[in-house]
Parts: C-alpha cells; sequence; structure tokens
C-alpha cells in the first residue's frame, strides 16, 4: 500500500504578531513537510474572536512570506467554519457523546484542576441538566477512555482523559466552538497527515484523538517541538510581551530558529537568507536531530 501523500499545516491563532516561538514551530512543520516532499498548508485558528483580529491574520501570513515559508493553496480560516463545526458538534450529540452543561464559573470554583490548571469537570450535569438549570456550554463524555498515541519526538505516550482533563468543552458558553473541536475537524477537512506543533499542545493531543474517535476522523501523526521560554521560563506570547519577529536579519534568526531545533546551519551558511537557509533545512532535516525536552531553556532573540 503507498503511503497517503504527506499533508502538513501551521495554525497560528492571530492575537498578535508571530515572535521567534511560533517561528520555530512554522519552520519545524514546514521542513518536516518539505523533506518527505509534502504539502504545507496554513489556517488562521481565529476562533476566539474577542483575541483575535484580521490586521494580526494579515500581519502573520506576510510575516511568513517574508521568512521564506511559503504555503500551499488557500489559507483556511476558522472563523468562517462555523457550519462544519456544528455539523461535527450535532454528530457527537446524535450518539450522546455530548451534553449540554449548565454550570457556572462560579459553580466550577472550587472544582480540582489539572497541573495546567484546566477545570476536572467533577460530571454535574453529565446524567442530565438540573430542573431549570438553562444549558450553556456542550461537554463530550471522557470516563473511562485512556488514549494510546505515538509522538514522533515523545515516544509512547499515554493519558487517561478522565483523570487528566475530564469531560471537555467543545462548544463554550459564549456559544464559540472550542478549539479541541475545530482542530480536529479542519485537520480532517484538509486532508493533514502531520501535525508538527509547539509541545504546549502535546497533552491536547489525546482529547483531539478522542474526538477524531468519535467523529470516524483518521489520526494524524503528531511531532510535538520544543518551545521557546523567555529568560523567566514562560512560554513566549503575547500576554508575556514576546517581541514580533524583526524585519531585518531574517537569516540569523531563521538559523537559530533551526539550531534549536537540532538542526544547526553549517558554517558556510553563516550571512545567508531565507531561502537558502529553507533550502539547506529542508534538504538535511531528521525530526529524530529534534531535541525532545519540551522547552528551549536558553531563549533565542
Ligand atoms: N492555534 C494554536 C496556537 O496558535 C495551534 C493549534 C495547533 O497547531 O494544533 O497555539
Amino acid at each position: 500500500m503507498t503511503p497517503a501523500p504527506y499533508v502538513g499545516r501551521f495554525a497560528p491563532s492571530p492575537t498578535g504578531p508571530l515572535h521567534v516561538g511560533s517561528l520555530v514551530a512554522a519552520v519545524a512543520s514546514w521542513a518536516d513537510a518539505r523533506a518527505a516532499g509534502g504539502r504545507w498548508l496554513v489556517r488562521i485558528e481565529d476562533l476566539d474572536r474577542p483575541r483575535c483580529s484580521q490586521a494580526a491574520a494579515d500581519t502573520i501570513l506576510r510575516q511568513l512570506d517574508a521568512y521564506g515559508l511559503a504555503w500551499d493553496g488557500d489559507v483556511l480560516v476558522q472563523s468562517r467554519r462555523d457550519d462544519a463545526y456544528a455539523a461535527a458538534l450535532d454528530a457527537l450529540k446524535a450518539q450522546g457523546a455530548a451534553y449540554p452543561c449548565a454550570c457556572t464559573r462560579s459553580r466550577l470554583a472550587h472544582a480540582p484542576r489539572n497541573p495546567e490548571g484546566e477545570i476536572l469537570y467533577p460530571g454535574i450535569c453529565r446524567n442530565g441538566l438540573a430542573p431549570g438549570a438553562v444549558a450553556r456550554a456542550w461537554r463530550v463524555r471522557a470516563s473511562n477512555v485512556s488514549i494510546h498515541f505515538e509522538d514522533r519526538i515523545h515516544g509512547r505516550l499515554e493519558q487517561a482523559l478522565a483523570h487528566a482533563v475530564g469531560d471537555f468543552i467543545v462548544r463554550r458558553a459564549d456559544g464559540l466552538f472550542a478549539y479541541q473541536l475545530a482542530v480536529v475537524v479542519d485537520d480532517a477537512f484538509q486532508g493533514v497527515t502531520h501535525v508538527v506543533r509547539g509541545a504546549d499542545l502535546l497533552w491536547n493531543t489525546p482529547r483531539q484523538i478522542h474526538l477524531q474517535r468519535l467523529l470516524g476522523l483518521p489520526t494524524p501523526a503528531y511531532a510535538h517541538v520544543p518551545l521557546v521560554t523567555n529568560a523567566t521560563g514562560q512560554k513566549l506570547s503575547k500576554q508575556t510581551l514576546a517581541p514580533a519577529l524583526p524585519e531585518a536579519g531574517r537569516g540569523a534568526v531563521l538559523a537559530e530558529a533551526l539550531a534549536a531545533l537540532g538542526h544547526p546551519p553549517p558554517d558556510d551558511l553563516v550571512g545567508a537568507g531565507p531561502g537558502e537557509l529553507l533550502a539547506w533545512a529542508s534538504a538535511h532535516w531528521h525530526v529524530e536531530n529534534v531535541p525532545r525536552h519540551p522547552t528551549i531553556a536558553k531563549p533565542l532573540a
């Protein structure tokens, strides 16, 4: 059997411009796709409307272009995909896998949390809403589900969903669809075979595999690359005031990103521009060389 042709993707949330941390994830997924002779797609994950903007999405696409990260086909935009997410939620409801939840934030204030600070839903609405209660969000049942998966960098992993995350939200109280549902629907819609993304999402993968199984969708291969942290060990993000990727000296920044991914370019490429560096990266990319450590302790930039 011939393997499915490789389709990879980069899926930024347009909450601000790309920074070095997002560049590392973009370069890793680009290089992994190009090294396999595959396609590389870009998807704008602007589900969280209040936090996202069109201006940030435009900036991200301009930055990718300036850094030589050329994508294939049209950019998929999640804010235009509500119908697809609603259809997936209907499919979950139809099999009794999703249920309405009336719990407010204050009702759950004392619920246990996992180490990431996410609420472990205590199951209050699992067997039906209390009389008079109004449905706010939709959750997916996760009790008794243990997911085993193989990450191409981190190896074989297992998560018992009930203990790690509990019944999780697929549609929020404000009516927005949750990342976990949208990412699964869109990865399948775009025919994504390989997900390469930051290690902050490693433990989201079992929830996504659970949804893929419920929805009868294929599970892509996953690889989670190290996260770049700032001097105090926090993930680079808008919240931690990470600076936008510089406009000048792009080659040097790309070389640093590649080095952080275990692919330091050779000395004769010092001073090279994005085109040359990326050509080298796609020719020399081996996912086994990407460090397994989930964060890059030495901050870049
Ligand atoms: N939109 C997510 C982020 O910017 C990435 C989602 C993914 O790659 O699955 O963190």
